[in-house]
């Protein structure tokens, strides 16, 4: 059972717009074909959602909201109002507080860009991937690079705040064309990037395509060439690297997604949505049918929760807090946990630091450059026994 009093402070908001106008070869996040009549139903069921949380949730006081998917840039101006107009009278959303909507460039006008800053929202994020057009198509992505340039271009009239996404490691991607997706988004100037080596997740179109021999996969060692090649061009350009995949102009990191790093509560909502009160994480389920059925019948749609013991949540506040550059305080370690970080993870420390895979500067440990590429290697070391 889920203790919603553990939601006693401020915390961020995720919702899930379970959406697309296609499917992309390599995802697999919870997403189905977009239809207006299923859009409503969703957008009816998330209302009473959200209900059901003003009244059960003790703080009132959101810091972030994020809405992802799915495309959550294809919510019409009526229905993320009502939304937004529901949220501002439940809860009371901090003044600085940042909103994000992630977008596609395929499915943005002006006029939408235009809406989306009328309804609060302060921040976007274009999945833009590719510069190149073949490696657009083959990621299944149904823009080209002209409109993700336009789009930009349009988005940076009207938000100082916004994020765009690159994928590395497509297969078949040589650092030729990785360089030159990277010298158009730095042409452009986001003010955030955020940069993904592709995961080739089971069941998307583009693994069955790798495991049938179709196409090649980018070796270990092509993809460190390429996340190196990234960090030294965006350092030059003045970027900020704040988290392993994270780069901003300082001032522009993402509020959001350091809530999750600095193991802050989050409340999500939608289908497929993920939620953590700061001792217990819990999902709703992964399907528009069953979320629906249940928000009729005035029951929270979770399909899962998880108590955390207090082993799980020093390992998951060490993994999460290593992905950020400046890494985990220890001092805030133990007004957190009461112990001390160093003494009960002393002869991990000790190996990892050996390995020149973690130092520690001042009050802070913090992965190395080495340890930037090898994160899962050092991860794995904080898992509970
Ligand atoms: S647009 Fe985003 S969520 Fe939708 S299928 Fe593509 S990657 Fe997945």
């Amino acid at each position: 059972m889920i203790k919603l009093k553990e939601y006693d402070r401020p915390f961020g908001l995720y919702i899930h717009f379970p959406f697309c106008l296609r499917k992309c070869s390599y995802c697999d996040f919870y997403s189905i074909k977009y239809t207006q009549e299923f859009a409503n139903k969703y957008v009816e069921s998330l209302l009473k959602e959200i209900k059901i949380y003003s009244k059960k949730i003790p703080t009132k006081k959101i810091k972030t909201i994020y809405l992802g998917g799915g495309t959550p840039g294809l919510f019409t101006y009526n229905q993320l109002y009502r939304i937004f107009d529901f949220i501002f009278n439940n809860f009371s959303v901090s003044e600085e507080g940042e909103i994000t909507l992630e977008a596609n460039p395929g499915s943005l006008t002006l006029e939408k860009i235009k809406y989306f800053k009328k309804l609060g929202i302060n921040r976007l994020s274009l999945g833009v991937q590719s510069f190149v057009e073949d490696e657009l198509k083959l990621l299944g992505r149904f823009h080209s690079s002209k409109k993700a340039r336009e789009v930009l271009l349009l988005i940076n009239r009207v938000f100082d705040n916004y994020n765009t996404d690159l994928i590395f490691a497509i297969p078949g991607q040589s650092m030729d064309n990785w360089e030159y997706s990277l010298k158009q988004i730095l042409e452009l100037k986001p003010p955030h990037l955020s940069l993904y080596n592709l995961q080739l997740e089971k069941g998307t179109l583009l693994y069955k395509k790798v495991k049938k021999g179709e196409i090649k996969p980018v070796s270990d060692e092509v993809d460190a060439r390429m996340y190196l090649k990234a960090k030294k061009q965006l350092g030059k350009a003045g970027y900020l690297h704040y988290e392993i995949s994270n780069f901003a102009r300082p001032g522009f990191e993402s509020r959001h997604n350091i809530l999750y790093w600095k193991y802050e509560p989050y409340l999500g909502l939608g289908p497929a949505a993920h939620s953590f009160t700061g001792k217990t994480r819990f999902n709703n389920y992964s399907n528009l049918t069953p979320y629906i059925k249940h928000l009729e019948n005035g029951v929270l749609p979770v399909d899962n929760t998880v108590r955390l013991d207090r082993e799980e949540m020093m390992s998951e506040y060490i993994i999460l807090g290593l992905r950020l550059r400046k890494g985990i305080s220890f001092k805030e370690f133990k007004e957190c946990f009461g112990v001390d970080l160093k003494e009960i993870y002393y002869n991990k420390i000790t190996e990892l630091i050996e390995k020149d895979l973690i130092h520690i500067k001042g009050d802070r440990i913090q992965l190395t450059e080495k340890g930037l590429l090898l994160g899962n290697q050092v991860f794995v070391e904080f898992l509970p026994a």
